[in-house]
């Protein structure tokens, strides 16, 4: 099965790396053309030896995929101009990042930065609409620009096969007019503010999980620290971090792709509004002419929400906080502190390790259990699925009763209602989730509330959960 992977793998590779070879000799072959029969110019160097001597400042073949935005007003040519000289970098080519970055491109921006260090997965394809099957295993950002390519060749695309962290922020930053969000992490996110608000570039930041997201513009105007005519930036908006154990990834707590899809999408629209209006940077910290205009964008944050009547709700944000650590002018945040890593993000948002709570003689292993279902010795019991119903529902052990993490995790109601009566007092528990750590939790949670009956009643975890039950019982379980 693993070396099946690596071969459709390296097959998938080989084929991306065959195409592009192809695009490189057909530039090749142009080039040889050209220079053969000096009067014969290939199509693009026609346009652009036309343009040299064109009183037009796009070429034709702009003004033909282009016209119909520039035909609406709020666009027309000058804001056509200000998409062709712009440079927008995209972090995370993800659910929201490959909607916004096809639109940008397509919109004839001059650059277009990605930046990633994933690569593709099956799971991702349900949203994530630059990939596709044949690319799975590959690099997100070679994947994504690929597709884009396609889309618009005109555009300058510049990969970046790495995550962004505080040693290459600066590097790659520092490039761009605008940044936009992508990323699905707090860690990033505060990350990604800061370097914008040291750097003055303009951010469109969303999120997205299940069926809501949500989308800010940050740090616009982009203002010097200190400046009140700059817009928030995000620690404005949200000076500490959530807990992080209560940070749900897509991965975990599951995300429809068209509402991803929504949110990368107002990105693209707010980013082409914010470059064909012109974007404000403000130099100075007492800008005259931002301060004289006092037409300065009301921060607000929009909520989408699928589920609901009144899908979308805006909400105003305030300006900046005179205490930001980042944009105040009593700001901690400096270039020297954000790359020599002495702000460290991990630490500030916490991470989410892996569960370890119980002892050896607290877990049975799947394998274990597996043995104690099939065996001789079957002795009555009650399994446990702690997963949330929607997921107890897509697959679970047979005989296994569901009440739901959330459920068991608030005020425990110790008469237990969902006990099977004619259970015995002694009959073991096995508590199971998916990847077990949830199952960790309620297995010590059930005991501390005397469940156990000090021992009379075995209350164990199944370790590694169902993801082990695959591995080491049922390979036929289907993972999601
Ligand atoms: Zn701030």
């Amino acid at each position: 099965m693993e070396s099946e992977n690596d071969d459709a793998k390296a097959l998938r590779q080989l084929i991306l790396a065959t195409e592009l070879r192809l695009e490189k000799l057909k530039n090749e072959l142009a080039d040889v053309e050209r220079r053969s029969s000096p009067n014969r110019l290939t199509e693009g160097q026609d346009e652009l030896e036309s343009l040299k001597d064109s009183k037009w400042p796009l070429t034709p073949d702009e003004y033909l995929r282009y016209g119909r935005q520039m035909i609406v007003p709020s666009i027309g040519i000058q804001g056509q101009l200000r998409l062709h000289a712009a440079s927008v970098l995209i972090v995370g080519a993800g659910g929201l990042g490959c909607p916004a970055a096809a639109y940008i491109a397509g919109a004839g921006v001059k650059t277009l930065g990605i930046v990633d260090g994933d690569t593709v997965e099956v799971s991702n394809l349900h949203r994530q609409i630059l990939h596709c099957s044949s690319t799975v295993g590959l690099w997100k950002v070679d994947s994504a620009i690929h597709s884009l390519k396609g889309l618009n060749p005109n555009v300058e695309y510049r990969a970046y096969r790495e995550h962004l962290s505080p040693e290459n922020a600066a590097d790659i930053v520092s490039h761009y007019d605008i940044v936009l969000d992508c990323t699905d992490h707090p860690k990033s996110r505060y990350l990604i503010s800061d370097i914008c608000v040291l750097l003055q570039k303009p951010l469109v930041s969303a999120s997205a999980l299940r069926t809501d997201g949500q989308l800010m513009i940050l740090n616009y105007p982009a203002a010097p620290q200190g400046s009140t005519s700059g817009g928030p930036c995000y620690r404005c908006i949200f000076p500490n971090p959530p807990p992080a154990n209560q940070v749900v990834s897509c991965g975990d707590g599951g995300i429809l792709g068209p509402v991803v899809g929504v949110m990368g999408v107002l990105q693209a629209v707010e980013a082409i509004k914010l470059i064909t209006a012109g974007l404000k940077v403000s130099h100075t910290s007492d800008d005259a002419e931002l301060q004289e205009s006092k037409v300065l964008p009301s921060p607000s944050l929009l909520l989408f929400s699928a589920n609901s009547p009144s899908p979308f709700r805006t909400v105003r944000l305030r300006q900046r906080r005179p205490d930001c650590f980042a944009c105040s002018a009593q700001a901690g945040l400096t270039p020297e502190s954000l790359t020599s890593g002495s702000l460290d993000y991990v630490a500030f948002c916490g991470s989410a390790a892996p569960v370890n709570i119980l002892s050896d003689e607290e877990q049975i292993s799947a394998g274990q259990y597996s043995e104690l279902r099939n065996g001789g010795s079957k002795k009555e019991h009650v399994l446990l699925d702690v997963r949330e119903k929607v997921q107890f529902d897509i697959c679970h052990v047979d005989g296994s009763i569901n009440v739901p993490f959330s459920k068991l995790q608030g005020n425990l109601d110790t008469t237990y209602p969902w006990l099977p009566e004619t259970s015995p007092a002694d009959a073991p528990i096995y508590v199971l989730c998916r990847l077990g750590n949830d199952s960790q939790v309620i297995t010590k949670k059930l005991k501390e509330s005397g469940l156990g009956d000090n021992g009379k009643r075995p209350i164990l975890d199944i370790k590694g959960g169902l993801r082990a039950w695959k591995k080491d019982v049922d390979s036929s379980w289907p993972e999601y």
